[in-house]
């Protein structure tokens, strides 16, 4: 079951003495190693997404339930518990919706509605979602781009995609700092950057970090209502347009996201 294992399957079958009067077998090695990979990635994604609900769910039932026995009496506690609870109804919405999205990025990998993209819009588009709370937070939001830089693809996904990178900036930067989001071209290929000064990111984390679900703290993300999706669905996003994804980070020091995309050819 681990990482190096070699999974085959065998066939088998006995040939019947022949005129040499030797008894022979042959035996077909299939090698399933990559069959059985996806089995079990697909085992733990699902086992993953019901853990995820399951928690949010547990807490709502002992809550209600804790009301359902009295405490529901006193004003004060009924507010208080029903605040949680409606808090967990949305984190697991926002979960379901996180996950319905991944799934329709896999079926869009092909046919999806593009055009060509002024890449200073979208992430002019995607500071203006952000500018409230990076004020509210006192963080500075400086725009850098020095060409003008166009790719082909989906505007509204690639507004998100920034988006989210803008949203984990301003979560994980606590308050005060600055976030520059911007976009370099190299060669054929658009680099846009989103670099923060917040808490940053340790170097064995960092390879994980676009997985489903992968969080460095968990009680932390759940904290600021972090479904753990944000980043695997950015990568999608940057996948589906044919680039990538890469992040560079240090502890304390702060973090820079990185999503490549294929330049269009004018
Ligand atoms: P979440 O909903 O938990 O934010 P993401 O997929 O967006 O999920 O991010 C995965 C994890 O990567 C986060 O839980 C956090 O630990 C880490 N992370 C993401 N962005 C940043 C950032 N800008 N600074 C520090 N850590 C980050």
């Amino acid at each position: 079951g681990g990482e190096r294992d070699l999974y085959l399957q065998v066939h088998g079958a006995l040939i019947p003495r022949g005129e040499s009067g030797h008894a022979r077998a042959v035996l077909v090695f299939t090698d399933i190693t990559g069959i059985k990979r996806s089995e079990q990635v697909r085992k733990d994604f699902v086992s993953n997404v019901s853990h995820e609900l399951k928690t949010p769910i547990t807490s709502i039932k002992g809550f209600v339930e804790t009301l359902i026995d009295g405490a529901a009496e006193d004003r004060e506690i009924l507010e208080r518990f029903l605040g949680i609870i409606a808090r967990q109804a949305d984190n697991m919405h926002a979960i379901i919706e996180d996950l319905l999205q991944l799934s329709r990025l896999d079926e869009q990998s092909l046919g999806l509605e593009e055009s060509p993209v002024n890449v200073e819009t979208v992430l002019r588009n995607a500071l203006e979602r952000v500018r409230e709370i990076a004020r509210s937070r006192d963080i500075r939001l400086e725009l850098r781009t020095d060409e003008a830089c166009m790719v082909r693809g989906n505007q509204g996904l690639l507004e998100q995609a920034v988006f989210n990178l803008l949203d984990n900036a301003v979560k994980y930067s606590g308050s005060g700092g600055e976030i520059v989001v911007g976009v370099r071209r190299k060669g054929a290929v658009a680099e846009v950057f989103v670099r923060d000064q917040g808490v940053g990111i340790p170097p064995e984390d960092l390879p994980r970090v676009f997985e489903r679900f992968y969080r460095v703290d968990k009680a932390r993300s759940r904290e600021t209502g972090g479904t753990g999706l944000g980043l695997a669905i950015v990568k999608h996003i940057a996948l589906v347009h044919g680039g990538g994804v890469s992040v560079e980070s240090s502890p304390g020091m702060g973090s820079e996201f990185m999503i490549t995309l294929p330049q269009e050819q004018a």
